[in-house]
């Protein structure tokens, strides 16, 4: 039993419709009760939810107060290797793309080490291409140790990987796992994905169980958002985290919502999401779940950044490099996306504070994990 049978019952055809035909009426019943329903957050998702935007907003930045208190956690991306065996149109690091291909080895890596923690960085992204015979659980199991000595909470965004493996990682100190779907839709999905074992929607969308039986800290979520109609996906993607949630109790979740960014050799976006779609997104999923943790990352320029923040935001990247050497080497161009947020590590800090938040560089011990 995993998430996929669930999913194989939803009919995606029927939500969209009801997504377009909520009233008001069902919207201010969602208002009333979000909290857990799949269908208030439908509601709240839908377009009948737009003139309700302001009063969401106070909700979901009440609500995060009480869960979160004053508090930004920032994190920041480790590209360890950008080879990838996957075709996919809208990232840099397809296999297609004529870009240089690199895997950082342990010199590498202890540079990009220094200078990451010398911005005050101590919670981590570990990042690489999909390529699992050059950078699979054996590199993983090498590489996330030496992490440990250096930063107190360490999250991997890699291909996806068998339940013993992740077990693996997760004695060996792994504290997080992001893990996106991309579209919950297969139909999209499979045109935008062509070649490789990324082709396997199945497989990914099974991938977050196997965190779940692995013990997996936190597990993370995430749609691309422009590759289909942003509604739908974010919809499906409540119903997974609602099935997550309920089975997997011992795991806290976070979502990522990102917008499909330019890249080398990237695609047109299809179905563009406004900056007030995305608040509604961050407002609807506040809603649903209060303990949720949400990351904006710097595909975001710096003044929907700060603005976005109070409303729902727990987590954010700064200063952030997408290509592997990138802190010690800014100017070679491995990119996977550009950035849109290219302020340093403490103008971030300082737009922070000066909206009356904390940002918080450490909130994580290993031994409270009952592990070290
Ligand atoms: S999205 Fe991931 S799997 Fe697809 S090409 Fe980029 S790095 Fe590879």
């Amino acid at each position: 039993m995993s998430f996929v049978d669930t999913f194989a019952k939803l009919d995606r055809d029927h939500l969209l419709m009801s997504l377009y035909s909520t009233t008001s009426d069902d919207v201010e019943r969602a208002l009333q009760r979000p909290s857990g329903s799949v269908e208030a957050l439908m509601a709240l998702l839908s377009p009948a939810a737009q003139p309700y935007l302001e009063l969401m907003a106070q909700q979901a930045s009440l609500l995060t107060k009480q869960r979160f208190g004053h508090n930004i956690n920032l994190f920041i991306p480790l590209y360890l290797s950008n080879l990838c065996a996957n075709e996919c149109d809208y990232c840099g690091f397809t296999m297609s793309n004529k870009i240089k291909r690199k895997i950082l080895n342990k010199q590498e890596i202890q540079q990009e080490i220094d200078i990451i923690k010398g911005y005050g960085f101590d919670n981590v992204l570990l990042v690489t291409g999909e390529h699992e015979t050059k950078v699979g659980i054996d590199y993983f199991a090498d590489v996330l140790p030496h992490m440990k000595q250096h930063f107190s909470h360490v999250s991997l965004e890699v291909q996806p990987l068998e339940t013993h493996e992740y077990k693996k990682l997760v004695d060996l100190g792994l504290d997080a796992v992001m893990l996106y779907q991309e579209t919950y839709q297969p139909r999209t999905y499979a045109k935008h994905h062509t070649r490789g074992k990324k082709k396997d929607f199945t497989y990914r969308l099974q991938s977050p169980d196997r965190l779940g039986q692995a013990g997996v800290d936190k597990i993370g979520l995430g749609v691309l958002l422009g590759l289909d109609e942003w509604r739908l996906d974010a919809l499906l993607m409540g119903h997974h985290l609602a099935y997550l949630e309920n089975r997997y109790w011992r795991s806290k979740f976070s979502v990522s919502l990102p917008r499909l960014r330019p890249c080398t050799g990237g695609i047109e976006v299809k179905y563009p999401i406004t900056d007030k779609g995305l608040v509604q997104l961050v407002c609807a999923f506040r809603l649903f779940s209060e303990q949720l943790e949400i990351s904006l990352s710097t595909r975001e320029n710096s003044q929907f950044r700060s603005n976005i923040m109070p409303l729902g935001i727990t987590h954010m990247s700064a200063a952030s490099s997408t290509q592997p050497g990138g802190y010690a080497n800014p100017a070679t161009q491995l990119d996977q996306f550009e950035i849109s947020d290219e302020r340093s590590v403490v103008e971030v800090t300082s737009a922070i504070r000066a909206q009356g938040y904390i940002p918080v560089f450490k909130d994580w011990e290993a031994d409270w994990s009952g592990r070290l």
